[in-house]
């Protein structure tokens, strides 16, 4: 591997930030994956799993990982719950206590889209989050500073959410944007780390496209500054195909890397930015850098989300709450089960701040 610095002035922000895009020299990943003694997956190992797949090992590993993306096939021993539980409270059913530590400091709020504001359904196109939840959505920026940090492209998140009032992070934090309505209005933040990737991107998709057409329920969503394979609706005897026909597009594309996300393959840049730098970057552009001031809110449910959460552990700072209704490995401090207890906690949070923090 080689990795390059590369410094990005943004001259609308007028913030500068320097990144590390790393290249292979000879295969991509290395392989040997394995199986924690918790019996799920960490998201190295399957991480470790993808890459043994791109290096030309067994396809079964890729396989392996698709299924271990599903959690209805991931085991839900009632011990395990429990345990995991502890381990990650309930954000509404501790919301006193942890709220506790954000009295005298700036609460910003960062929401993933799919599966934590919208259920995670068969059509990715059809993810509509409720008007309900998009009046809790936009009673909580009236408050704080909120963005959505989403792997969907800008552009289609906004459309989902609808709210010119938020900070927006599409493409996995790669494509950033301040709210054009608003008290933050005019705020011009704008962050597009990978936009030199823009043409290859274009280029697979249109192979991708093209090489998956034959395959029932098989969908490419592009994403601007990256890729979305989705197989919820692939049946699972045609996964092998599936992800070998992705294997044969990107295997000439050296500055893509490939992860996996709830149903999806994701491809993107090797570039060292994700939902983690998307969240460093936006609390540096609302004055917080280095600030001991601030309380971040992280709600998300999804792998690339733990690299949001892993910010706010090493920050020491606000609160990580994964969206899941079973066992995971996560960086998370807190949980919710579905984006139904997402809304009540965003409620909550406005009756809380309504009562002028009572503590
Ligand atoms: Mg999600």
């Amino acid at each position: 591997m080689t990795t390059q610095r590369m410094v990005i002035s943004d001259a609308n922000s007028g913030l500068t930030m320097s990144i590390a895009i790393t290249r292979p020299e000879s295969a991509l990943f290395s392989p040997k994956p394995l199986v924690s003694p918790s019996g799920y997956l960490t998201k190295k190992m399957l991480l470790k799993k993808l890459e043994s797949f791109t290096n030309g090992a067994k396809i079964n590993n890729l396989i392996e990982a698709m299924r271990a993306s599903s959690p209805t096939r991931r085991a839900t021993d009632s011990d395990d719950h429990n345990s995991w539980t502890l381990r990650h409270p309930s954000a509404i059913s501790m919301f006193d206590e942890i709220m506790r530590a954000s009295i005298g400091k700036q609460i910003v709020v960062f929401l993933d889209y799919d599966g934590t504001l919208s259920p995670i359904v068969d059509d990715p196109d059809c993810a509509f989050m409720t008007n309900e939840m998009r009046e809790a959505v936009k009673d909580v920026a009236k408050l704080f500073p909120t963005a959505i940090v989403s792997g969907r492209c800008r552009a289609k998140v906004y459309n989902f959410v609808r709210l010119p009032e938020l900070y927006y992070a599409g493409s996995h934090g790669m494509d950033i944007k301040g709210p054009s309505k608003g008290h933050r209005k005019g705020n011009p933040v704008l962050c597009q780390p990978a936009r030199e990737f823009l043409p290859m991107i274009d280029e697979v998709h249109k192979a991708l496209v093209e090489k998956i057409k034959y395959i029932p329920g098989a969908l490419v969503e592009n994403n601007k500054f990256c890729l979305s394979v989705h197989y919820r609706r692939v049946e699972e005897k045609r996964w092998v195909e599936l992800a070998d026909q992705v294997k044969l597009v990107i295997k000439d594309y050296q500055e893509l890397k490939l992860s996996q996300g709830r149903k999806v393959l994701e491809i993107r840049p090797m570039i060292k930015w994700d939902k983690g730098n998307a969240l460093e970057f936006l609390l540096e552009s609302l004055g917080y850098a280095e600030s001991n001031k601030v309380f971040p809110v992280y709600i998300g449910d999804d792998r690339t989300d733990e690299d949001a959460f892993k910010v706010l552990r090493n920050r020491g700072q606000g609160l990580g709450i994964l969206v899941s209704k079973v066992p995971k490995e996560t960086n998370a401090s807190y949980s919710l089960q579905e984006p139904s207890e997402v809304m009540q906690f965003l409620k909550r949070l406005m009756e809380w701040h309504g009562k002028g923090c009572p503590y």
